[in-house]
């Protein structure tokens, strides 16, 4: 196709241009474009302007350093003169609620409430020495797969000359996260396919609060210490650096209180697996294990789960939590199971277990944690009531009491007795008479566990 002209189009065309209206529209569309090319043209500067000045940190609710972020960005901040101040100070706020319960280990008391405030969804700026720094939080309507919850975002903003404020911020964040937990007790919970959290960190719990019969928690304690002490003889020797506890026992007896503790003393977290959970599977199981949480205690709750799922789901159909036996033992052995770690098993049931399961590595140590026995109800009689009781009086009476009741194993009359009280019952009644030492020994009739009569 021929692009040349013919004279005869020139013309038409100079006839357009003589034409005022035609003349006026083509001015104010080369006017237009040219406003155009130049808004874009500033749109491109200020963008290379603004890669070039600006330096942006994005982090995600997914980051550990997410709620240190959120909680450096609410502490109270100085506020120089009133610009600054009104620049500095984050006015729209989003808050947290968390309820506890008052009282040793979450038993009984009224509920306390704390509030947590945090900078709210939006656009704030906050000064950090002489850098101001933009922050923009923001929710997404994408969710995290694994726990349903809506990606958020923190990114924030300096100046490229202030660039390394970011590395003081973080270390401050970090700083202030380490001081919140210190003396506490995070624990883990399985959330979706993840470790989250559970609930807020607990206060230590001393060792001293957890009152096994003689030797036991020490002989535990000894034995967890030792094998910290010997990362390099399990390298040397090529051996997996594990070690695990199986825990059996009565509910009541003190097992999930004893690895709180032991956890707090060792200033490591707890990492909780609920094995007779809806909705564990063996895969999960594996997968959660590939992931704990550094420094924490694996504890693997009901573990007989495993073992009644195989029994039952041969004979009944039972469609409970499906971890199977080979699962555990897969990810207690697997080499997806890490190379460090301390793990608690517990059950009520020692005899759904299976002998297989204590293997080195797997099950190094077994210890029964039985119902109370009169060690044990003496020394929990002097926590609570060893201030008023000076000449141990009420505490023998006390002891006589419980004997009498055939609850230490033999009756009144020397005979054998298969009555027995938990420790978590001793301490229900501790609690209910507190400073009462009297209306504790007048309603130790109350310990004789009662039978469920339906
Ligand atoms: P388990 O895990 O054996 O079922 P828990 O540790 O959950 O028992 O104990 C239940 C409650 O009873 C907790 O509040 C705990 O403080 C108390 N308790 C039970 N046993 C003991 C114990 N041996 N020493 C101190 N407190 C105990």
């Amino acid at each position: 196709m021929s692009t040349e002209l013919s004279a005869g189009n020139v013309v038409g065309f100079q006839a357009l241009f003589d034409n005022p209206l035609f003349a006026g529209g083509i001015g104010l569309g080369a006017l237009g474009a040219a406003a155009a090319f130049a808004r874009k043209g500033a749109l491109v500067a200020l963008g290379t302007a603004r890669r070039r000045l600006l330096v942006n940190v994005e982090i995600s609710k997914q980051d550990p350093a997410y709620p240190w972020i959120l909680a450096w960005l609410s502490k109270p901040r100085e506020t120089p003169g009133f610009i600054a101040s009104r620049l500095t100070r984050i006015h729209d706020m989003s808050v947290t609620t968390l309820t506890t319960s008052r009282g040793p280990a979450g038993v009984g008391g009224p509920t306390n409430a704390h509030f947590f405030l945090q900078p709210g969804y939006g656009r704030h700026i906050v000064k950090h020495g002489n850098a101001y720094i933009a922050v923009n939080r923001e929710k997404h309507n994408t969710a995290n797969m694994n726990t349903g919850e809506p990606h958020e975002i923190v990114q924030m903003t300096t100046l490229w000359a202030h660039r390394h404020v970011f590395e003081e911020v973080f270390a401050e964040a970090h700083r202030l996260a380490a001081r919140a937990n210190e003396g506490k007790t995070t624990v883990y919970s399985v959330r979706g396919m993840d470790w989250a959290p559970l609930g807020d960190p607990r206060t230590k719990r001393p060792l001293a609060s957890v009152i096994l019969d003689e030797g036991v928690k020490e002989s535990i304690v000894a034995d967890v210490k030792d094998f910290m002490s010997r990362q390099q003889w399990y390298i040397d020797r090529g051996i997996p650096y594990r070690r695990g506890y199986l825990l059996f026992g009565p509910p009541g007896s003190g097992k999930s209180s004893f690895i709180q503790a032991l956890a707090g003393e060792l200033d490591f977290s707890v990492a909780m697996v609920n094995l007779s959970e809806m909705g564990m599977t063996d895969d999960k199981l594996a997968y959660l294990l590939t992931k704990l949480p550094k420094r924490s205690i694996l504890l693997l709750e009901d573990a007989d789960a495993a073992f009644v799922n195989r029994r039952q789901r041969d004979s009944d159909g039972y469609s409970g939590a499906t971890v199977t036996f080979s699962g555990l033992l897969n990810a207690l052995d697997g080499l997806a199971a890490g190379e460090e770690r301390i793990a608690f098993l517990t059950t009520n049931h020692i005899d759904r277990l299976d002998s297989a399961l204590i293997r080195p590595g797997r099950v190094d140590m077994t210890v029964r944690i039985g119902e109370a026995t009169r060690h044990q109800a003496a020394l929990m009689w002097d926590r609570f009531y060893g201030d008023i009781d000076q000449d141990h009086s009420g505490r023998e009476r006390f002891l006589a009491r419980l004997n009498d009741l055939g609850l230490f194993g033999v009756g009144a009359n020397g005979e054998p007795s298969n009555r027995h009280t938990s420790t978590a019952a001793i301490q229900g009644l501790f609690l209910f008479n507190k400073n009462d030492m009297e209306g504790a020994i007048e309603m130790a009739e109350g310990l004789i566990p009662r039978k469920f009569e339906p």
